[in-house]
């Protein structure tokens, strides 16, 4: 890019240099690179007064001076005895893009989760507000002045009529093909407008609207009943004190938890001031969104599946501050509110508030983070809260809020274990034991509705040779291949690299291939060959890829179009369905049998949340769970819905084993296509932090380096060490020490992940 392209971009050799001294303003610029400290560079003459925290710049960087887009993060005036600096060299944005609030939150991002500022910026920023995709030259259709007083003239058909008042309520150019949808209408209504001179075509400057703001009925508050009533009254005494403070709202399923939220944001708004409602992404359905659009007035959502511009559109309304409640996933904890008044986090205990990618940030912690800073409490909501969140509200750190019953009396289900080791129908090959056969039979009966859970998808799990034990694994990863029947292939659901079955097996040759196990493709052809009067629908990312077609299933699954609902955790999340009178879950072992630290927990998590999908209504609900694993603690205590005995049997093992949340955890992986150098690379790493636990350091653990439970992922080896301390801040000491000396070889890349949640 020539510097004349650039928004302010100017001439080489700048005066300014002449200029006094004190005049000289110097710029902290931060670039997308793990870990720099800012850069500093001199403000040159041109653009001096002009630059600001918050702005995109462009300016050298390194031995080629190669112009590179960085973030400014402060100005300040130049100091005596400064060696010369290189100047910025352009300015990208004419306003900053993020209050200097938000420039601390996302430095703390990159403190805390151990990467750049300049990558969290580049992150947290959507990238349609970086291009300003938001508006747009696009061609329009507006009415011309006067035109009210032809509406009511016979001369116009319907549909006209409806085009006119459509442009005349909206008050602002519509294209065409957004207004003939929303008028219901071809294109020969307007046309015949535009001939008769009602309406014209211009070219405008426009923000890409949303189209999904669409009317919704507005619905009178829910009744309350004292447990709800009393959680409202905890929440709004640190609302109305103005003061931080998290809550820890422990509901159980169906407790009502959402019409309290509900509540404590109408206080928040009648403040003028904003609200953050962070759920799961996968809870951000229609649903969801009618509960927020049906109880106030102006409400964005922000979601993955939105464009660059409707992200734009929905960015710049939340700054306006025209927006009173913003629902979204992750990442709309950083939804530019004005003036923030309450963030909720519901279902606290999703991993998917952990982002997977730098920056690594935890959407619990930025919220706490950002709540402190403005002043106005956090909400997490769950009935299976997390251990983190749960150890805090045991030492008051947090306050705890408790709903221990669900509205109008209702009992939770009963769960009964099914012992699948001595199941006569499981040994014959079957998924579905004798009691959740017949359970199944007796629901349908009664006209209930089932929902089956089990967390594979695919047909087969396994590709087995059953002549030399071999397991078929990825070229790419070391993970098991998994049998897709319908595609007819073999798939590694890590690298999604498919092939066809082979003949014989790679290591013997013998023709013994199996397919072993069963997924959610397999269990669906087990149950309607069971009970072919039933609709069966499957749920997983496979038969769900089409955008819409989540919505649509549980549409069909409420209207009673579907008797059997069966599928991964996908059907698992806050769905409320009052005619399911039997949950089955197919298989608790497989959660169980993750190689990882919080296995247990999730396990509690799954069954407790798919078992809150019942006993909804009037007719009441029951749980079957099957596992060859019946003594375990986690089925168990779920089994008795008993979070507290739960937590309180974990959180003892959790401190033996010396494990979050007790401490603080930064796991270090290496990657890289060559095996022995990765591994001397982690090996070198490891030994040098060990080396560095001096001091107050001593306490910290160094364990590692060694391969990762999945050693290779797409091709790439994978080696891991983890640091384990007291405290974030003494596991950053340790890798602040010794991340600057570190050079790595080319082909070796290394990625930091604080608070790891994937094991993997
Ligand atoms: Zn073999
Ligand atoms: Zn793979």
């Amino acid at each position: 890019m020539t510097t004349q392209q650039g928004m302010f971009g100017f001439a080489e050799t700048p005066e300014w240099q002449q200029a006094a001294q004190e005049d000289v303003q110097i710029a902290d610029v931060v670039f997308n690179l793990p870990l720099e400290r800012p850069y500093s560079y001199a403000v040159p003459e041109p653009l001096r007064g002009r630059v600001q925290a918050g702005q995109r710049v462009l300016a050298p960087l390194g031995r080629s001076n190669r112009s590179v887009v960085g973030y400014c993060v402060g100005v300040r005036p130049f100091e005596k005895g400064q060696r010369a600096l290189k100047s910025i060299t352009e300015l990208l944005d004419a306003e900053p893009l993020l209050d200097s609030s938000m420039l601390e939150l996302t430095r703390w991002i990159g403190e805390r989760y151990l990467c750049g500022w300049g990558q969290v910026l580049d992150s947290v920023i959507p990238a349609g507000v970086r291009r300003k995709s938001g508006t747009r030259e696009i061609n329009a259709l507006s009415i011309v002045e006067g035109v009210e007083d032809v509406l009511n003239t016979p001369r116009l058909t319907r549909q006209q009529k409806n085009v006119l008042e459509i442009l005349l309520k909206e008050g602002r150019p519509l294209p065409a093909a957004e207004l003939c949808e929303r008028a219901g209408c071809g294109p020969g209504p307007v046309n015949t407008l535009r001939k008769r001179g009602l309406i014209v075509a211009e070219r405008v400057r426009t923000e890409v609207a949303a189209a999904e703001q669409r009317d919704v009925e507005t619905q009178e508050d829910l009744l309350m009943n004292d447990q709800q009533l009393k959680a409202l009254e905890q929440i709004l005494r640190p609302i109305r004190a103005g003061e931080y403070e998290t809550l820890l709202l422990h509901g159980v399923t169906g407790s009502g938890k959402t019409e309290v939220y509900i509540r404590a944001i109408r206080e928040v708004v009648s403040y003028g001031r904003q609200a953050i409602v962070l759920v799961p992404e996968i809870s951000l359905t229609p649903q969801t969104i009618r509960r927020f659009r049906s109880r106030f007035s102006s409400v964005a959502v922000l979601h993955s599946h939105m464009t660059d511009a409707e992200r734009h559109w929905q960015w710049q309304q939340i700054a306006s501050g025209e927006i009173q409640v913003v629902v979204g996933a992750r990442s709309a904890v950083f939804a530019p509110t004005p003036h923030l008044g309450l963030i909720v986090i519901d279902e606290e205990h999703e991993p998917s508030f952990k982002q997977d990618s730098t920056p690594r940030y935890h959407a619990r912690e930025v919220a706490r983070k950002r709540c402190q800073d403005e002043k106005v409490p956090l909400i997490l909501g769950s009935a299976t809260p997390t251990l983190e969140s749960w150890l805090r509200a045991q030492r008051r750190l947090d306050t705890l809020v408790s709903m221990p019953h669900r509205v109008a009396g209702r009992p939770l289900p009963p769960v009964v274990i099914v012992d699948t080791r001595s199941d006569p129908r499981m040994a014959r090959g079957y998924s579905l034991g004798r009691a959740m056969f017949t359970a199944i039979g007796t629901a349908l009966k009664a006209n209930g509705q089932v929902i089956l859970f089990l967390n594979l998808r695919g047909y087969s799990p396994v590709v087995w040779c059953r002549s030399c034990g071999t397991g078929l694994k990825c070229p790419n990863c070391d993970i098991s291949m998994t049998w897709h029947r319908d595609r007819a292939a073999i798939v590694c659901h890590s690298c999604d690299y498919s092939t066809s079955p082979p003949s014989q097996c790679p290591s013997c040759q013998s023709p013994a291939i199996r397919f072993l196990g069963t997924g959610t493709q397999k269990l669906d052809e087990e149950v309607q060959k069971a009970f072919p009067e039933a609709r069966v629908l499957r749920m997983d990312s496979d038969s769900m890829k089409k955008p819409g077609s989540h919505d649509e299933a549980l549409d069909r699954f409420r209207r009673g179009e579907v008797d059997i609902l069966l599928g991964t955790q996908m059907i698992a999340k806050g769905l409320d369905f009052p005619n399911v009178t039997l949950v089955g879950v197919i298989d608790a072992d497989t959660m169980l049998r993750q190689p990882d630290l919080r296995a247990a927990e999730r396990t509690f998590q799954l069954i407790a949340q798919v078992a809150g999908r019942t006993g909804r209504g009037e007719r009441g609900g029951r749980v079957l769970v099957q596992t060859s694993s019946p003594d375990d603690k986690a089925v168990k205590f779920a089994s008795k819905h008993d979070f507290l005995g739960f937590a309180q049997h974990e959180l003892a093992e959790r401190h033996d084993a010396m494990a979050p949340p007790f401490t603080a955890v930064a796991r270090v992986i290496f990657r890289g296509p060559d095996e022995q150098r990765t591994r001397q690379t982690a090996i070198a790493v490891a030994d040098k932090l060990k080396a560095a636990r001096q001091g107050e350091l001593q306490s910290l653990r160094v364990l590692g380096a060694a391969p990762a439970p999945v050693v290779r992922l797409r091709n790439l080896w994978r080696f891991h060490l983890q640091i384990v301390g007291k405290t974030h801040e003494l596991v950053r000491q340790l890798w602040m020490a010794v991340e600057s000396t570190l050079t790595l070889p080319d082909d070796v890349e290394l990625a930091v992940d604080v608070d790891p949640m994937n094991a993997r």
